[in-house]
C-alpha cells in the first residue's frame, strides 16, 4: 500500500461521486441511527492524511475521535497486529490466557498517575471501562450512588448513557435510565453564572451540598469526572475544582474515577490529563488512543479496590482481545519512543495562540480553549453568550469542503474541536488551521 503524501488535495466536490454512490448503498443497508460527520468513504490513511475513494486527501483533525494519536496505520501497530493475528486472534482471557494482556496491564499500572500498587482490567470500549469502574467502586465500597457532572459524556450503554448529560442525541427515546446517578454542576468558567474567578470554589461547594443534602456522602460509591470534558465541549475545569473534588472524595471514602477515555495517552500534553493538576485518581479509565485504532479499553486502579471483586465478577468475551493488546503495546511504544507527549505540547504552542487570536478578533468566537492537541473554539451570538450552533456547522462545512476534517461538539453544538493525530506534520497543521481561520473570518 503506497503511503499518501502528507499534503491536502481536493480534486472533486466533497463528498465526491464514488463516496456519494457508496452512501446511497449505505442508506439501504445501515441503520439510520448511525450519523456520520462527513459521508466520505476512506480508502487509506496515514499520519495526518485521510485519502477517500475519490482520491481526495483530507487533513485529519479528528483522529477518529482522538483514537489514532500515533497515526492511522503506525508501523509498530501494524507489525504487532499482523504478527499476533498470524499466531491467534482470540482465546477469551477468561478461558485461556496470553502474555499481551498482562503486558498491557503492567504498562498501564506503570504509566497512570500515582506510584501506589495497582491492578488493571481490560475491556473493549470506553463505555465498558466506565461501566466496570462503577461496578468495581460499588463492590469495593458497598454503596450505590454515582455522582457525575454537567456536560459529561461517558458512553452509550444504559449506565453510561445515564451518566452522560446531553439528551439529544444520546438519550432521547432510550429511557428509563439507570437509578442512583446524580449530577453536579461543572466548573465551566466561561458559562458560570457569576464571577468566573470563583467558579472552581462555588462549583465545588455546590457538589458538596448536593452530595450531603440529596444523597448522603456515606451512600456515594464514586464520583466520575473527565479531566477535560470531551463531547460536552472541550470544557477545561476551572483550576482547583478537580483537586477539590478528589479531596472531598478522599474525605468521605468515595472512589474518585477519572474518565481519561478521550484525554489519555498524550492527547493533552501530559501522558494523562489528570497530571496537569497533580491528581491521583483512585481509578483511571482509558480507551480511545490506547491501542492505535484497535478496540481496547482499561480500568486501572488501586489494588485494594480492583481486587474487591471476586474471580468471575469481571470479564467479557472479547475483553482485552490479543490483537488489540498487541496494537496497544505498539502504540504505547510509539508514544514513549517518538516523544508524542511533547508533540502534543508543540501542537498547542502553534495552534492555541492562533485560536486565541480568532477569539480576540472575531466577536462570534466566544472562547478558545483546551490543552495539547485537544483544542476548541466556542461560537456565540456576538455581544451575548448565547450559543451559535448554526455558525459552528457552517464553519465545519467550509472546512470539509476544503478538505479539512473537523468535528463539532458541545452541549449546545456550538464548539469546533481539533483532535489531530499527534504525529501530524507542522505544514499540515498550519494548512488546516489556515483553512479554519478563513472559514471563521468569512462566515462569522
Ligand atoms: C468516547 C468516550 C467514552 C465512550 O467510549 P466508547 O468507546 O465510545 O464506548 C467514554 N468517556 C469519554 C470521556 C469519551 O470521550
Amino acid at each position: 500500500m503506497a503511503q499518501p503524501t502528507q499534503r491536502r488535495l481536493v480534486q472533486t466536490p466533497i463528498p465526491g461521486p464514488r463516496s456519494a454512490k457508496m452512501q446511497a448503498d449505505r442508506d439501504g443497508a445501515v441503520a439510520r441511527g448511525f450519523g456520520t460527520v462527513l459521508p466520505i468513504f476512506v480508502d487509506h490513511a496515514s499520519g495526518g492524511i485521510i485519502v477517500d475513494v475519490d482520491g481526495n486527501q483530507l487533513i485529519d483533525f479528528a483522529a477518529g475521535i482522538a483514537v489514532t494519536s500515533v497515526g492511522a496505520s503506525h508501523p509498530d501497530v501494524v507489525r504487532r497486529v499482523t504478527e499476533q493475528a498470524e499466531r491467534f486472534t482470540h482465546t477469551c482471557f477468561m478461558v485461556t490466557e496470553y502474555e499481551g494482556f498482562v503486558d498491557v496491564a503492567k504498562a498501564l499500572n506503570r504509566l497512570t498517575p500515582g506510584d501506589h500498587e495497582k491492578r488493571t482490567a481490560l475491556y473493549t470500549t470506553g463505555a465498558e471501562a466506565v461501566e466496570n469502574a462503577v461496578k468495581i467502586a460499588r463492590s469495593a465500597t458497598g454503596r450505590n450512588a454515582v455522582v457525575v457532572l454537567d456536560h459529561a459524556y461517558h458512553g452509550r450503554t444504559l449506565m453510561t448513557m445515564t451518566m452522560t448529560a446531553k439528551n439529544v442525541p444520546y438519550k432521547e427515546g432510550f429511557g428509563p435510565f439507570a437509578p442512583e446517578v446524580y449530577r453536579a454542576p461543572m466548573a465551566y468558567a466561561y458559562r458560570w453564572p457569576g464571577d468566573p474567578d470563583r467558579c472552581a470554589e462555588e462549583a465545588l461547594a455546590r457538589l458538596a451540598e448536593l452530595v450531603e443534602s440529596q444523597i448522603g456522602a456515606h451512600n456515594v460509591a464514586a464520583i466520575v469526572a473527565e479531566p477535560i470534558q470531551g463531547e460536552g465541549g472541550f470544557v477545561v475545569p476551572a483550576e482547583g475544582f478537580l483537586p477539590g473534588v478528589q479531596e472531598f472524595a478522599r474525605k468521605h471514602g468515595i472512589v474518585f474515577v477519572a474518565d481519561e477515555v478521550q484525554t489519555g495517552f498524550g492527547r493533552t500534553g501530559d501522558l494523562f490529563a489528570s497530571e496537569h493538576e497533580g491528581l491521583v485518581p483512585d481509578i483511571v479509565c482509558t480507551a480511545k488512543a490506547l491501542a492505535g485504532g484497535m478496540p481496547l479499553s482499561a480500568v486501572t486502579g488501586r489494588a485494594e479496590l480492583m481486587d474487591a471483586v471476586d474471580p468471575g465478577g469481571l470479564g467479557g468475551t472479547y475483553a482485552g482481545n490479543p490483537v488489540a493488546c498487541a496494537a496497544a503495546l505498539g502504540a504505547i511504544e510509539a508514544i514513549e519512543r517518538d516523544g508524542l507527549v511533547e508533540k502534543a505540547q508543540q501542537i498547542e504552542a502553534v495552534a492555541l495562540p492562533r485560536l486565541q487570536a480568532l477569539a480576540a478578533d472575531v466577536p462570534a468566537v466566544g472562547e478558545a480553549r483546551g490543552r495539547g492537541a485537544m483544542l476548541a473554539i466556542e461560537f456565540i451570538e456576538p455581544g451575548t453568550k448565547d450559543p451559535a450552533p448554526e455558525l459552528a456547522k457552517q464553519v465545519a462545512a467550509h472546512c470539509h469542503a476544503e478538505g479539512v476534517l473537523v468535528l463539532v461538539c458541545g452541549t449546545f453544538g456550538n464548539v469546533i474541536r481539533l483532535l489531530p493525530p499527534l504525529v501530524i506534520e507542522p505544514e499540515l497543521l498550519d494548512d488546516g488551521l489556515t483553512v479554519l481561520e478563513q472559514g471563521v473570518r468569512e462566515l462569522a
